[in-house]
C-alpha cells in the first residue's frame, strides 16, 4: 500500500470509526455490531503503526469512549477513566503477559485478579464522609456526565457506606448494567408499542441511565457491580489502622464489598498467567446461565505497586487487558427471502444469508417471522444486517445498517398463492401469520391433515398412528385423507413393524370409519378454528354438509360460537379446488345419517347456561360438553352471575370458589351423569 492510499484509508476509517463512537456512545444506538467497529480499530491501529506520520493525535485510536453529553452537567474525573485493550487468543494472551513478565523485571510469578467483563457502561461513584455524593459516567474518560440522581434508583448502590471505617473520599469503579431478564421485558414492551427497541443490554443500560428523567432509570431495573477505585483519600475516618487500603487489588474488592457494595461472585485470584486460558473457558460455559450479559474476561495484574510500575498508554492501562469471547454478532448480506409452509399451514418468510461465522456456527438462514417483523426491521433484499446468534438460541436478524443499502435492493414481496400448493393464502385480522389455506391438499400439511383426520375426536381410525402415516405419504401410498379408503392390506403390511393380522385389522377400521356423524365429519376436515363444539354446532344448524359449503360469511355467523374469524376460515376453506376435489372424494365414499331436527321436548335444558370445571373421572370434559349441548344447553367457559350450574369434577378451582360465591348451583359428576341418564343420553 503506498502512502497515499494509507491516507485516503485512514481518514475512511476516521469517519467512520467516529461516526459509530457517536452512534454508541452519545446515542446508544449502534448500526453495526462490535466485531466490525473492533475490525476497523484494527486495520486502523496497523495502518498508524506501518505509517506514523499519519497517527493523528485526536485520532479514534487515542481516545476513550464518546463526548459527554451537553445536557447533562460535566464531571471533571480526578482520576481519568480509561478504555481497556483486548486480546481474542490463547496467544494474543500470552504476548500480552510476556511483556508484562518483562516490564516487571522480577523473579516472582505475577497474580492476575480475573472478571468477567460486565456489558453495560462505567460509572464512577464519589462517597465523602461515608455518602454517595456524585456519580459520573465515563464520558470521553477526562470528563463525564453527572448522572447522580439515576444512580440512586439503582437498589444495588449504596446511598450509604456500611461500617465506620472508610476513606474520607472514596471513588468507586463499576458497571452499570441491565440483567437480561429486564432487558427481554424492556424491548418486548417496546415493539408492543411499536417503538424502537435497544440492540444489546449495554446500549439498553446506557440509554436508561443517560436519562433526563431519573424517574424513567428508576423503572428500568438496573445494577451494579464494582470493579475498582478512583480516587481514594489518604485520610481514613474511623482509623484503627495506619494503611487501610489494600495493595491487592482483588484485596480492595474484597474491601469494596464490606461497605456495602456488590461485586460480582465470579471475581476470582489467580496465582499465575497460566490460569488464565481455564477462567476463560470456564466463564465462557457459565456465558449462558449468569443473568447479565458479558462479552469477555477481564485479567488485572493483582500487584497495584506493579500496576503503577507498568502505568498507561493513551486509552487503556498497561496492566490489564480484556480477553474477549467469539463475538455473537456479525454483518452479512440478505441474498433472497424463500417462503416455507409449514406444518399447520403457517407460511414463514425465511432470509437467505451470505453465509457468516457467527457464535461458533456459520449461519445462512434466518427466520424473518412475519411480516409485522419485517416491517419492523424495515428490511429488503441485498440489505447489509446483523445477525445474532447467542449460546443455543436459533440466530436472529437484529437489524438493517441503512447505509450500506444498495441502490438495487428490492422490497420483500409476500405470495398471494401458497408456494407449495399454489392455494390462496390468507392474514386474517388480529393474526400476524399468513396461511395457506388449501389444508386438505397441500403437501407441506398433509401428515398433519390426516393424523388430524384419523385422530380420535375425528374418525378414531384404530390403529393409525402417526408414524404409520408419515410413513404411507412419505411412499407416496396416500395423499390426501380420501386416499385412506383405497389402502390395501399389501399396501400397509409392507410399512415398517406391520405384520398382516395388523393390516387387516386396520383396513377393517378404515373401513369403520366410513360411517361417521355430520358434525365428526366437519371436524375431521381440519378446517383451522373449526374445533368439536363448533362442528357439532354447525352441523345443528344447517342440518346438511351442502348447506355448510354453500353458507357465506354471514350465514355461518348465526350459528353459536361462530365469529368473524372462523367465518372466513369455513369460507376459505371451501373457495379452494383443491380442497374441495378432496371433500368431493369423501362424499363419495362416506355416509352420516340425517340429522333429526330435535324438538322443543328433546332440548330439556334449553336456556341454561352450564360451566365444566375440574377433572371428570368417567368422560372428558369436551364429552360432557357436547352431552350437555345435545340437551339444548349452552356450555359456557366462565363464571358469571348468568351461570345456571357449575359442573365441578376433583381439583375444582377457582371457579367453584366463584360459583360459591355468586350463588350459582354446584354439580357434582354424579349429579351430572344422573342428570344425563334421566334424559337418556346413552354414555
Ligand atoms: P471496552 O468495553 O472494550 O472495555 C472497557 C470497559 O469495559 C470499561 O470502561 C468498563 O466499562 C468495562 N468493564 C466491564 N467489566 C469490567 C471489569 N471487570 N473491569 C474493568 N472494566 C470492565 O471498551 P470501551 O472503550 O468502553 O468500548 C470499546 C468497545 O465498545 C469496542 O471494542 C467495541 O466492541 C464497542 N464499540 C462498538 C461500537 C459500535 O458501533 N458497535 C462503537 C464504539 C465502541
Amino acid at each position: 500500500m503506498t502512502e497515499q492510499q494509507a491516507s485516503q484509508r485512514v481518514s475512511e476509517l476516521h469517519r467512520l470509526l467516529t461516526t459509530y463512537n457517536h452512534e454508541y456512545y452519545v446515542m446508544d444506538q449502534p448500526s453495526v455490531p462490535d466485531v466490525e467497529y473492533d475490525r476497523l480499530m484494527r486495520e486502523l491501529i496497523l495502518l498508524e503503526a506501518e505509517f506514523p506520520q499519519l497517527k493523528q493525535a485526536d485520532s479514534p485510536s487515542q481516545r476513550v469512549g464518546g463526548e459527554a453529553l451537553k445536557a447533562f452537567t460535566q464531571v471533571t474525573h480526578q482520576i481519568p477513566m480509561l478504555s481497556l485493550d483486548n486480546v481474542f487468543s490463547p496467544q494474543e494472551w500470552q504476548a500480552f503477559a510476556k511483556r508484562i513478565e518483562e516490564r516487571a523485571k522480577s523473579a516472582n510469578t505475577i497474580a492476575f485478579c480475573a472478571e468477567p467483563k460486565l456489558d453495560g457502561l462505567a460509572v464512577s461513584l464519589r462517597y465523602e464522609n461515608g455518602y454517595l455524593v456524585q456519580a459520573a459516567t465515563r464520558g470521553d474518560g477526562a470528563v463525564g456526565e453527572n448522572i447522580t440522581e439515576n444512580i440512586k434508583t439503582i437498589k444495588a448502590i449504596p446511598l450509604k457506606l456500611s461500617g465506620e471505617i472508610y476513606p474520607s473520599v472514596l471513588e468507586v469503579r463499576g458497571e452499570v448494567f441491565m440483567p437480561k431478564a429486564s432487558f427481554e421485558k424492556l424491548n418486548e414492551a417496546a415493539i408492543k408499542k411499536g417503538e424502537k427497541t435497544f440492540a444489546n443490554p449495554r446500549n439498553a443500560a446506557a440509554g436508561s441511565l443517560r436519562q433526563l428523567d431519573s424517574k424513567i432509570t428508576a423503572k428500568r431495573n438496573l445494577s451494579f457491580y464494582a470493579y475498582g477505585l478512583g480516587f481514594v483519600s489518604e485520610q481514613v475516618q474511623g482509623q484503627v489502622e495506619q494503611n487501610w487500603l489494600a495493595t491487592s487489588h482483588y484485596q480492595r474488592l474484597q474491601q469494596v464489598k464490606l461497605l456495602g457494595l456488590p461485586v460480582c461472585p465470579e471475581v476470582k485470584l489467580l496465582d499465575d498467567a497460566d490460569q488464565v486460558e481455564g477462567f476463560y473457558q470456564h466463564i465462557l460455559q457459565t456465558r449462558e446461565a449468569l443473568d447479565y450479559e458479558i462479552d469477555g474476561t477481564v485479567f488485572k495484574v493483582d500487584d497495584i505497586r506493579l500496576q503503577e510500575k507498568l502505568g498507561f498508554v493513551a486509552r487503556a492501562p498497561r496492566w490489564a487487558t480484556a480477553y474477549k469471547f467469539p463475538a455473537q454478532e456479525e454483518l452479512t448480506t440478505l441474498d433472497d427471502v424463500e417462503f416455507q409452509v409449514g406444518r399447520t399451514g403457517a407460511i414463514t418468510p425465511v432470509a437467505r444469508l451470505s453465509p457468516v461465522f457467527v457464535g461458533g456456527v456459520t449461519v445462512s438462514n434466518a427466520t424473518l417471522h412475519n411480516q409485522d417483523e419485517i416491517e419492523r426491521l424495515g428490511i429488503k433484499i441485498k440489505d447489509t444486517v446483523v445477525i445474532r446468534r447467542a449460546g443455543d438460541v436459533i440466530p436472529q436478524i437484529v437489524s438493517v445498517v441503512l447505509d450500506k443499502r444498495p441502490d438495487n435492493a428490492r422490497t420483500i414481496e409476500f405470495p398471494t398463492r401458497c408456494p407449495v400448493c399454489q392455494s390462496d393464502v390468507l392474514r386474517l385480522e388480529g393474526e400476524a401469520v399468513l396461511r395457506c389455506t388449501g389444508g386438505l391438499y397441500c403437501g407441506a400439511q398433509r401428515k398433519e391433515a390426516i393424523k388430524h383426520f384419523s385422530s380420535r375426536k375425528a374418525l378414531d381410525i384404530d390403529g393409525l398412528g402417526d408414524k404409520l402415516v408419515e410413513q404411507l405419504v412419505d411412499e407416496k401410498l396416500i395423499q390426501t385423507p380420501a386416499d385412506l379408503f383405497s389402502l390395501t392390506e399389501l399396501d400397509i403390511s409392507t410399512m415398517e413393524r406391520m405384520g398382516q393380522k395388523s393390516a387387516q385389522n386396520l383396513v377393517q377400521a378404515i373401513e369403520k370409519a366410513r360411517h361417521t356423524t355430520l358434525a365428526k365429519f366437519i371436524y375431521a376436515l381440519g378446517i383451522r378454528e373449526v374445533g368439536e363444539t363448533t362442528a357439532a354446532n354447525l352441523a345443528q344448524h344447517f342440518l346438511t354438509f351442502d348447506a355448510i359449503k354453500d353458507a357465506d360469511e354471514d350465514a355461518l355467523q348465526d350459528v353459536p360460537d361462530v365469529g368473524k374469524i372462523v367465518a372466513k376460515n369455513i369460507v376459505q376453506f371451501f373457495a379452494q379446488a383443491h380442497n374441495v376435489e378432496v371433500v368431493e372424494a369423501l362424499e363419495g365414499i362416506m355416509t352420516w345419517p340425517d340429522i333429526i331436527v330435535k324438538t322443543e321436548a328433546q332440548q330439556p335444558l334449553k336456556d341454561l347456561t352450564y360451566v365444566i370445571t375440574g377433572t371428570l373421572s368417567q368422560m372428558g370434559r369436551s364429552d360432557a360438553k357436547a352431552y350437555l349441548q345435545s340437551l339444548g344447553a349452552k356450555v359456557s367457559g366462565s363464571i358469571s352471575a348468568k351461570t345456571d350450574y357449575l359442573v365441578a369434577g376433583e381439583k375444582a378451582g377457582s371457579k367453584l370458589t366463584k360459583a360459591q360465591s355468586l350463588g350459582v348451583k354446584v354439580l357434582t359428576e354424579e349429579d351430572l351423569i344422573a342428570l344425563l341418564t334421566e334424559h337418556e343420553v346413552s354414555l
